[in-house]
């Protein structure tokens, strides 16, 4: 356990961290330089950011989240009319735990077929009924989708269940899992996958979320969370998990208005040929109906048709319920609220709204836990790039795809996550995002739906005409993924002959330069008896009482030394002045 505990919010600016530690905000600064964030004093920075670095700093300190008001779609000032609505649910794990098969036996349906490629590419939602009552489910594309959507001050899940295979355990990203419902506030129901295994232990699977304080409702652990043992494939359980998620929404009272202008979270937007631009919401509030107005981020819709998730037509969409409409303008982004206005007119107004009231978020920049996390995990992975390539036609692309493989080395491999003919479009963007993916796009232009929404979730996005420039490109990225470079040029030696005083953190002594120089400002390492005994900081140089920039071999100085921990200085010890840079490392090309 960390000695101390320091309750701050969900984040904080790099100097109100450097004081609520006691160190100075050029080591937080430096700290985070190191990791490849350059951020300033006044930079707001994650609490997950924040313990990293408190981590790395190795100060024994856990920072915790006080206690503050989540923005959940339950907390808005609900009306008299209120009535229950159905529980919105994710469904997470590790992969290949069984989110997929689970979410394909609960419905019923082929989802697993319909995957790209085995990679889950936009968050698709579903209903499921069981009795008379629906559940609305969440298939997610990676976590980090669902942060975008807390940082716009929506919480959407109400139920996370987590998918744990019974013969694998907890994995790390069923600590993620845990760590998200945690974050926006949801119920954990635990799903104890692929009990029809031989292998399957339930058991150790409960043990070790024991170990991430997730303690099973049972008799031995005590807990209050339900684990249910199912198996996607053979069915068994399935009932039992649905009936345990909707016990768990009886106890939180989900209610929703109705009597209200329809409201809710635009889950998944693409453009389609003859249709134009398809939307998916997540309807929280009042009822959705074709025909009416409705508002997301920038753009607008007066709805033209209105499907539920299997494609059938829906005359009306109420609380918690998942609807494809067609009928607006462009393309509004993932995570943009909508609701419904009277008119045409009052569309607009809302609009401009909207637009003044993004311009102030986008003034404030962020860093958050997991660009650091997924700056950390570049560099102690075996290394690989990420890309995601389009190009305008098959034969650009191809030449493209090829000559990137070539520029696989011992130390980094280009990996291609997906790559087609066409535009990129927003789920290019949410699988870039969703992995920690660069995008390329050859010869093709970047609509601005897209260009807005990679901004938002930090997707970087680089389009080129000629093929050895997108090459350059790629070699650059590559390389400010290798860890850099520790460099250390010596300057010079002196042997202690008087040490003056010595207080908490400082030493004042002197000695004789035997080689180089000494100058202010740099590093010096403690040699005595032929060991390095410490390392400090030279903070001052005098040469007879005058403070000097140099002073050089044969000539005698006095010298201000600092460290963090206390720093003793003997007579005779010897001090190696040196500095250290961190330097880009280049690839041969
Ligand atoms: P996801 O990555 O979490 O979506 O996992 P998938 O649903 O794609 O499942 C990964 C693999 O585990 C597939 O080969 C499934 O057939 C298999 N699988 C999923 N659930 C079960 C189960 O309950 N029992 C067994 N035996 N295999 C399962």
């Amino acid at each position: 356990m960390a000695e101390k505990v320091l309750q701050v919010a969900e984040t904080i600016t790099v100097g109100e961290l450097a004081d609520s530690l006691q160190l100075p905000v050029t080591k937080l600064v430096g700290e985070l330089f190191k990791n490849g964030i350059a951020a300033t004093v006044n930079q707001r920075i994650d609490i997950e950011t924040a313990q990293i670095i408190v981590d790395e700093l190795e100060l024994d300190v856990q920072l915790e989240q006080k206690e503050a008001p989540i923005e959940q779609a339950t907390a808005r000032a609900l009306g008299d009319s209120a009535t229950e609505r159905p529980p919105i649910v994710a469904v997470m794990g590790h992969v290949d735990h069984g989110k997929t098969s689970l979410l394909d036996a609960i419905l019923d349906l082929k989802v697993v077929s319909g995957e790209a490629g085995g990679i889950t590419q936009h968050i698709s939602a579903y209903q499921t009924v069981r009795g008379d009552r629906s559940i609305t489910l969440l298939d997610t594309p990676g976590h980090e989708a669902f942060s975008a959507l807390r940082q716009h001050g929506a919480t959407l899940t109400d139920v996370v269940i987590i998918v744990v295979a019974a013969d694998d355990g907890v994995k790390p990203q069923t600590i993620e899992a845990i760590k998200f419902a945690r974050s926006a506030n949801a119920k954990m129901v635990v799903a104890i996958n692929k009990m029809d295994k031989e292998t399957a232990n339930p058991g150790l699977v409960k043990g070790q979320l024991a170990e991430h304080k997730v303690l099973a409702d049972d008799k031995t652990w005590g807990g209050d969370v339900p684990m249910v043992e199912v198996s996607a494939k053979t069915g068994d359980g399935i009932d039992t998990l649905l009936d345990t998620v909707l016990l768990v929404a009886d106890i939180e009272e989900l209610k929703a208005d109705v009597d209200v202008p329809s409201e809710g979270l635009v889950i998944e937007s693409h453009m389609e040929v003859g249709k134009g631009p398809v939307v998916s919401v997540l309807v929280q509030h009042g009822e959705l109906r074709p025909g009416q107005f409705i508002v997301a981020g920038k753009t607008y819709a007066k709805v033209r048709t209105q499907t539920d998730y299997a494609g059938k037509p829906l005359a009306i969409a109420g609380s918690s319920t998942p609807a494809t409409v067609t009928g607006f303008k462009e393309v509004p982004s993932f995570g943009d609220h909508f609701v419904a206005v009277k008119n045409e007119k009052a569309a607009r107004a809302q609009i401009a709204k909207n637009r003044a009231s993004t311009e102030r978020d986008q003034a404030q920049t962020n860093v958050t836990g997991s660009d650091l996390l997924r700056m950390m995990n570049k560099k102690a992975e075996s290394q690989e790039v990420n890309v995601i390539v389009k190009a305008d036609v098959q034969g650009s692309l191809t030449s493209v795809t090829d000559s990137l493989k070539l520029l696989d080395n011992d130390e980094l491999t280009v990996r291609i996550l997906s790559s087609g003919v066409g535009s990129i479009s927003e789920n290019d963007v949410r699988l870039a995002a969703g992995s920690n993916a660069v995008i390329y796009g050859f010869n093709i232009a970047l609509p601005p739906a897209v260009k807005r929404l990679a901004a938002r979730d930090k997707v970087s996005i680089r389009i080129f005409k000629v093929i050895y420039e997108l090459l350059d490109d790629v070699r650059t990225v590559m390389e400010d993924m290798l860890s850099p470079e520790v460099v250390e040029t010596d300057l010079g030696e002196l042997k202690v002959l008087g040490v003056f005083r010595t207080t908490k953190s400082a030493v004042i002594c002197g000695g004789e330069v035997l080689r180089g120089k000494v100058v202010p400002n740099v590093l010096v390492r403690v040699e005595r008896g032929g060991e390095t005994v410490a390392e400090a900081e030279v903070t001052k140089v005098q040469r007879q009482q005058q403070e000097a920039k140099e002073v050089f071999e044969g000539e005698q100085c006095g010298l201000e030394l600092k460290t963090k921990t206390k720093l003793t200085i003997e007579e005779n010890d010897r001090l190696h002045f040196f500095t250290r840079e961190l330097k880009k490392r280049t690839l041969s090309a």
